[in-house]
């Protein structure tokens, strides 16, 4: 897997604006964009008020190669400059800078944290942002709100020459990818490696080793990647998540998920150990 390669997360912002910053922009889970030809960028501006447009919130992210990164939530209903729009992020991957695209992954979490831990889930009172962490804290009883980030697990099971894949029901399309699952309070990764291939397949496995991971901002996960060998079992699909599932040879592949994700990458690692990464 690839490392995240210049950024700094910082939450304290630089003392003076100098030159102009990445600014992600917000409305809903929605980024601001300026629409090139067959492109989108980041604003890149001295100071957001040059846009005057109102703005709900705001968050300094750190530094990407030196140049400064905040994020800002807009309000509903306004105006937008020419030339810029709104787009889902799951829509620009691929049509941006890929180091500013998972920065702006890092952003619409920050921003979705902000705006919901405003009041103190213990007393019910309005939280402060904290002057040091990334943290907002009650100021009558301490309680401190980190931003939220919830593990899942994502395996390939391999045996032999095929690898296990399922088609999920909330999948639009006719697609096919590894199991995934959320991690359950109390349990180790590998335990919910085998616990979910078992529940969502039937299969038991062995062998089950780390790959890699990834940030998944839809809307705060983060996607540790795992590979394990086919133990024992016929596939069943146990619960309602999935609508179909088998066992796939490098030869005869289905419609397999885009490259944006750590689904993608592991299925690439079993093609090109099979010699069939096209
Ligand atoms: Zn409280």
């Amino acid at each position: 897997m690839e490392e995240n390669r210049n950024f700094a997360s910082r939450v304290i912002p630089p003392a003076e604006k100098t030159g102009r910053a990445w600014w992600f922009a917000f409305q809903g889970d929605k980024l601001l964009v300026h629409q090139e030809t067959d492109r989108v960028s980041i604003p890149l501006l001295a100071d957001f008020t040059e846009l005057r447009l109102p703005v709900l919130r705001q968050h300094y992210l750190g530094h990407l190669d030196g140049g400064h990164c905040y994020t800002v939530e807009l309000a509903g209903g306004i105006t937008l400059p020419g030339g810029m729009t709104f787009e889902g992020l799951r829509h620009v991957y691929g049509r941006m800078d890929e180091d500013l695209f998972w920065v702006a992954g890092r952003a619409v979490q920050i921003i979705d944290w902000d705006r919901t831990h405003q009041f103190c889930g213990r007393c019910g009172i309005p939280t402060n942002l904290h002057p040091t962490d990334r943290a907002r804290e009650c100021p009558q009883c301490g309680l401190l709100n980190f931003p939220r980030l919830a593990p899942a697990i994502i395996v390939l099971v391999q045996r032999g020459h095929e690898m296990l894949l399922a088609r999920a029901r909330r999948f639009p399309t006719a697609m096919y990818s590894t199991i995934a699952g959320f991690v359950e309070p109390g349990e180790t990764l590998e335990e919910a490696v085998v616990r979910e291939v078992k529940e969502e397949s039937g299969i038991a496995v062995k062998d089950v080793r780390y790959f890699g991971s990834q940030p998944w901002p839809f809307p705060h996960s983060l996607m540790v990647g795992f590979t394990a060998v086919y133990e024992s079992g016929e596939i069943t699909l146990g619960d309602e998540e999935n609508i179909d599932a088998g066992w796939f040879s490098a030869d005869h592949l289905p419609p397999l998920p885009g490259r944006i994700s750590i689904a993608r990458k592991l299925i690439d690692w079993f093609l090109e150990e099979q010699g069939k990464l096209p």
